[in-house]
């Protein structure tokens, strides 16, 4: 059974590596952003009270992630194992995540932290392209990263979850890395 959290700086590489080991494990790959981005493209009610944070590259009020994160997880095909992708991204959503995988009889996570240096995301950030990928909302995601998620990596370190990835190296060479450090 694998149950994984990726973590690490927007750019770093981690919706991709989540999603080619996702599909090689052959378990959902659970993005919150892509959760969100969908339900702002079809104007759900999530996605009306998501965009206006999306948008400007600030964290989405933890109530709105987390009931879609217990939602989703509940899903039948996440019975058998997933991947999170930018959840939690805070620790009061870590907090509220460990109490849900108890609930649940989820447990045995394992965390993964995706690491690259600033220069090398912000790189890869503005050539990506989305929407919230322009500079000044860049910038504040990064910062928005440092502040609020970058302390997650002590937390789960704290809790002997962590495991380390180098994102600085090819796509090929990080997936390499990812497959031997989980295994
Ligand atoms: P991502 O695709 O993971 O880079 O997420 C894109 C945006 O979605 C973020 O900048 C936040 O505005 C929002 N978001 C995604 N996950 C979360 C989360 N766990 N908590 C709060 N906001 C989130």
């Amino acid at each position: 059974m694998t149950r994984l959290i990726f973590l690490g700086p927007p750019g770093s590489g981690k919706g991709t590596q989540a999603q080619t080991l996702a599909e090689k494990l052959d378990i959902p790959h659970v993005s919150t952003g892509e959760i969100l981005r969908q339900a702002m493209k079809e104007q759900t009610p999530l996605g009306i009270k998501a965009q206006k944070y999306v948008n400007s590259g600030e964290l989405v009020p933890d109530q709105l992630v987390q009931d879609l994160v217990e939602e989703r997880l509940s899903q039948p095909d996440a019975q058998s194992g997933w991947i999170l992708d930018g959840f939690p991204r805070k620790v009061t959503q870590a907090v509220f995540l460990e109490g849900l995988l108890v609930k649940t009889g989820q447990g045995g996570e394992r965390v993964v932290n995706l690491d690259a240096p600033d220069d090398v995301v912000i790189a890869r950030l503005l050539a990506r392209g989305r929407k919230d990928d322009h500079e000044e909302v860049i910038r504040r995601r990064l910062e928005v990263y440092r502040q609020e998620t970058a302390p997650l990596i002590d937390y789960y370190r704290d809790r002997q979850k962590l495991l380390t990835v180098n994102g600085n190296q090819s796509l090929e060479a990080v997936t390499t890395e990812l497959q031997k450090v989980i295994a």
